[in-house]
């Protein structure tokens, strides 16, 4: 069933005290490139360093007795799902593939989390949930299209709205979509004329060509500065597609030059170390594709990037990601331009 804001308020209680209360800070930097007050919701004050507690923490306490929990993830969802577990003593078993920085995988074991890393990409990882589903009775957790998931990750679009109700624009970083349908299900709900827009890197940004198609459609998985948000939708995905249709104004794709220099921007003006993934609201607007005409926000997801390639971007070095390589350029202040 596709959740509701009632469904989001039941969830901001599930999460009260542990996972709620991030801080939004102003960019000045940020608010002098978008012209108006440009925010971020800082997700990276998180006990797991990203948001996805939220939704992990919300579907969780839904479960009865069960003999323990499943997902597949690109890291930041499997250490929720870890932390979430750990809070009621379940097992936790988490499946992911091998392009998962090792970063994120020792944050999953440190939860006390179990790990299998199978195949080279979101598919396999699933394929092997669904295994352990099958045979060894766990329930799964799904990272992205599932209501009380969803509704977890809501609570940040209730959160920024109560603190904000001025705010004109919400950029939301876009992957199987669950933060962005919540967020914009939240927003929209309580402000109908608030723009949501989603933000995707160009390689692999799977629900914009799911849009486009019409139908979940099947993505290249590629290496990304912007790693947490690759992988499909799912080839029968029940809700997140229906509702990024429906809730968001519009879906943007920044590159892999973009990201790195929203990522310089991000470290170097407002002192944030996040990952790539969390950077594509600013490139969204530092490379003029998005232009805000009021006051803004974004979300910094999350702040467990590989720190050997945080290191190489901040510093200014190249990038090899697969076959691309992104020319370093060493990050000079507002008004340096692109290599
Ligand atoms: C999961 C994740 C996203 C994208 O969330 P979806 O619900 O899959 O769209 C963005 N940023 C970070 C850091 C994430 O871990």
């Amino acid at each position: 069933m596709t959740p509701t804001l009632a469904d989001i308020m039941a969830a901001a209680r599930v999460i009260c005290g542990v996972a709620d209360g991030t801080p939004l800070v102003p960019s000045p930097h940020m608010s002098g490139v978008a012209g108006h007050d440009f925010l971020l919701k800082l997700e990276i004050a998180q006990p797991i360093g990203a948001f996805k507690l939220r939704g992990a923490l919300n579907a969780v306490a839904g479960l009865g007795n069960v003999a323990g929990v499943t997902c597949c993830s690109t890291g930041n969802h499997g250490r929720g799902v870890a932390w979430a577990a750990r809070e009621r003593g379940l097992r936790a078993v988490i499946c992911m593939s091998e392009l998962v920085p090792r970063a994120k995988v020792e944050g999953i074991r440190a939860l006390g989390a179990e790990v299998r890393i199978t195949g080279r990409s979101q598919d396999d990882a699933q394929a092997e949930a669904a295994r352990l589903v099958a045979e060894e009775g766990l329930v799964e957790i799904p990272p992205f299209d599932d209501a009380r998931v969803i509704a977890g990750q809501g609570t940040i679009g209730l959160e920024i709205m109560a603190r904000r109700p001025d705010l004109d624009m919400l950029l939301v970083p876009l992957s199987g979509g669950g933060l962005a349908a919540g967020v914009a299900l939240a927003a929209k709900t309580i402000k109908p004329g608030i723009r949501v827009v989603g933000v995707s890197m160009d390689r692999g940004a799977a629900m914009h060509d799911s849009l486009r198609a019409g139908r979940p459609a099947p993505v290249d998985e590629v290496p990304s500065l912007a790693d947490s948000l690759g992988g499909g939708i799912g080839a029968d995905n029940r809700l997140t597609l229906a509702m990024c249709r429906d809730l968001l104004d519009e879906v943007v794709l920044v590159g892999e030059q973009d990201i790195y220099r929203a990522m310089q921007v991000l470290y170097h003006e407002d002192r944030i170390v996040a990952e790539g993934g969390s950077a594509v609201g600013l490139a969204a607007v530092l490379t003029g594709r998005v232009r805000p005409a009021g006051p803004a926000a974004t979300i910094i997801t999350g702040r467990n990037p590989d720190m050997e390639m945080f290191t190489r971007v901040v510093t200014g070095q190249d990038v090899v990601l697969g076959d691309l390589t992104v020319r370093g350029s060493v990050y000079q202040g507002g008004c340096v331009d692109g290599p």
